[in-house]
């Protein structure tokens, strides 16, 4: 399969070189398999989904005119657990796409040790097109669609891009009608008083802020003194920054699909923060504190800086712009962005790359903590869930950073290797069926 495909204009005005993330996530899978002894035929399981349902939801638009949008789930491992990962409203959704996030999703709870497995979602459209009725009832008919897939023991959705707790309650009512019961445990991301859970916002970001503590922390770099960027600012890159920002470090670049700003003296994030809660779309577009200057949007990834956290999409770091990269570390806060190509490129340079299915486990991690509290009926305190939340993650961190210095390979490397052997492990010990 081509990695890379061809140009397309995504609708909102993107024009991009699509690089097929399935095709990558195969290759990154064929950079493991020489790293272990997993026998053929298991590599064949590994290597596709379990199960992908493409469906078509009609909805009424406001003007009473009915539009079919299309969308998948896609279960590809439920070998450790229910299938779990998120679902994205996005134009640029694709069933290769979803597949790959939902593979990412697998080696993702594995690193981290929780007991799922991994699947993801995703409906082809422009949720900035859409009213807020018109969302939720695409939503709702999108639920209904993916209802027979769904359930707390078999496959539990949650927020990706464009989506939110809103999204989830709607889910979870959806489901709790179809169903003729409570279903809280369907869904994790949900409002508090649905049964979310405390810390669950934040959680991605928090993540984020750990695993970039622990890269500063072994390389002896101090937090205070060190300068970051970040590329996408929706809940994943602004928590990031606000949380770093916290810690002392400065936040001297910030970027969404709006626009990309660079601030030397590091952005006052409060104050970003504040102004995306009001302005039009919760875009950046605009935004004009002290000392900022408004830069072209590629230009995020290429500023001189220490850190680099990825928080927007897939592909974003490719071969045409790895050599200009001046950061030394790059933390990946969204799912896939930087393409296998780069990754080559950027490991002849040394720079450390604490891959996605690491760096951004603090979602999932606190979504598997949502889900026991929905089982259990019983409600944690929100410092519990970011102490646990941070041990998993530093434990996680440490074993991915001893086996890459025991093998001498990327950060990348060793995080597969440790997920894939673990998933493989679980489909050796429950034997085929039948
Ligand atoms: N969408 C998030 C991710 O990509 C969270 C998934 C979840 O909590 O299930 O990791």
């Amino acid at each position: 399969m081509a990695i890379q495909d061809k140009t397309r204009t995504i609708p909102g005005g993107i024009a991009e070189t699509q690089i097929n993330p399935y095709a990558m996530m195969l290759q990154q899978l064929d950079m493991v398999r020489e790293q272990t002894d997993i026998p053929a035929g298991i590599w064949e399981i590994l290597r596709r989904p379990e199960r992908a349902l493409e469906v078509s939801v009609p909805v009424t638009r406001d003007d009473g005119t009915i539009e079919v949008f299309t969308g998948y789930r896609v279960q590809y491992s439920s070998a450790r657990g229910p299938c779990k990962g998120g679902i994205r409203f996005h134009p640029g959704v694709t069933a290769d796409e979803v597949k790959a996030l939902a593979g990412w999703m697998t080696w993702k709870c594995a690193v981290v040790n929780i007991p799922y497995g991994g699947g993801k979602g995703g409906v082809i459209c422009d949720p900035t097109r859409l009213s807020r009725g018109e969302l939720e009832r695409l939503t709702r008919r999108y639920t209904v669609a993916i209802f027979p897939l769904i359930g707390m023991r078999r496959d539990v959705p949650a927020p990706d891009v464009n989506t939110n707790s809103q999204t989830m309650n709607w889910i979870v009512d959806t489901a709790g009608l179809l169903s003729g019961e409570a279903v809280p445990g369907i869904v994790t991301g949900k409002s508090l008083e649905l049964g979310g859970a405390l810390g669950r916002r934040e959680a991605t970001g928090r993540g984020v802020m750990v695993a970039a503590l622990g890269v500063l922390q072994r390389l002896g770099m101090d937090v205070t003194k060190t300068r970051v960027a970040v590329q996408g600012f929706g809940n994943v890159g602004s928590i990031s920054a606000q949380l770093l920002a916290q810690c002392g470090a400065r936040i001297t670049g910030i970027s969404d699909v709006s626009g990309a700003f660079h601030c030397p003296r590091g952005f006052e994030i409060d104050d970003v923060l504040r102004y995306v809660a009001t302005s039009p779309g919760h875009l950046l577009a605009g935004y004009n504190g002290r000392g900022v200057e408004e830069i072209k949007s590629d230009e995020v990834l290429t500023l001189d800086v220490d850190m680099l956290i990825p928080a927007a999409l897939e592909a974003q770091i490719t071969a045409r712009n790895a050599q200009d990269i001046r950061a030394k570390i790059i933390v990946e806060g969204a799912n896939g962005p930087t393409t296998p190509e780069a990754d080559l490129i950027l490991g002849e340079r040394d720079v450390i790359i604490v891959p996605d299915i690491l760096a951004n486990a603090g979602g999932v991690v606190c979504s598997y903590f949502e889900w026991v509290q929905n089982i259990q009926c019983f409600p944690w305190e929100e410092e519990e869930t970011n102490q646990r939340l941070a041990q998993i993650l530093q434990r996680s961190l440490n074993e991915v950073w001893t086996l890459a210095e025991k093998r001498g390979i990327s950060l990348r490397l060793a995080a597969f290797v440790l997920g894939v052997e673990r998933v493989a492990s679980a489909i050796q010990l429950r034997g085929i069926f039948p």
